[in-house]
């Protein structure tokens, strides 16, 4: 199965162009005449038996590859074709690392092939694939907030800071967010409740460092003060002293 095959026609300057992996990734495509190619929203596709040649939402009479005329509907291919597009489909669902434009091209191959075998229940597995790949990309986002969190936690430990602390609460909280919309991915609903726990726990931390930071502030300005109260004694006796030496000199 090739990507080549998916072909696409740019409706200004007639061009055919190769629908490739990014196309089916992003959904747009830029022709060399400057015009931005769209996927179109129903996807549907015209097969050529004679090229294997795959054409994106056209109504041409003819294989723009190799003028074969299409038949006038996908159902009246033969199903050895049907088979080999139906294949193609799985094949490309096995491969590793499936990006959801392969996923895209997949479905758009079962959708050509209504009632072929269970090509339908496998549009519909695709859908699904498609929502798990963009839930997956969402996990892994708010996963990584919670590592870092985590981490900014042990950091801000070990110098006992407190804004440190608040700030991987932040953190958390768009984390807990974030798996809050997904609840039916995966753990999600475990990991808001690991959010909830560890905001609590952080928030915790965070007031015990103010308060012992407060504390230490307070001591500190309390020695200030002493230090002024002794050094204005020291003052004041040294005043005495030379008074009490010219108070002698005077009268003795
Ligand atoms: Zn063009
Ligand atoms: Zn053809």
């Amino acid at each position: 199965m090739y990507v080549e095959f998916f072909k696409k026609r740019c409706e200004k300057c007639n061009n055919l162009l190769t629908a490739d992996r990014d196309f089916f990734d992003n959904g747009t495509k830029f022709c060399k005449c400057g015009e931005t190619v769209l996927r179109s929203p129903s996807q549907a596709l015209r097969i050529c038996y004679n090229c294997k040649c795959r054409l994106i939402y056209n109504n041409e009479p003819c294989c723009p590859e190799c003028g074969t005329p299409f038949l006038p509907d996908n159902s009246q291919l033969p199903d050895q074709i049907k088979e080999e597009i139906y294949r193609d489909a799985h094949e490309i669902l096995d491969t590793k690392f499936v990006r959801e434009g392969d996923v895209i091209r997949a479905k758009m191959l079962y959708l050509s092939i209504p009632k072929y075998k269970d090509s339908s229940f496998c549009v519909k597995d695709c859908d699904k694939k498609v929502a798990d790949l963009k839930y997956s990309v969402i996990y892994y986002k708010a996963g990584v907030k919670v590592i870092s969190a985590r981490e900014m936690y042990r950091d801000a430990c070990r110098t006992d800071y407190a804004r440190k602390v608040e700030d991987a609460v932040v953190l958390l909280k768009d984390a807990r967010q974030i798996f809050s919309t997904i609840t039916a991915y995966e753990d999600s609903a475990q990991r808001v409740e690991e959010c909830e726990k560890l905001i609590a726990e952080y928030t915790a931390t965070a007031d015990r460092f103010n308060k012992e930071k407060e504390k230490k502030d307070k001591r500190l300005q309390r020695g200030e003060v002493m230090k002024k109260v002794k050094i204005g004694g020291m003052i004041a006796f040294g005043l005495f002293c030379i008074g009490m030496y010219a108070f002698f000199r005077y009268f003795a």
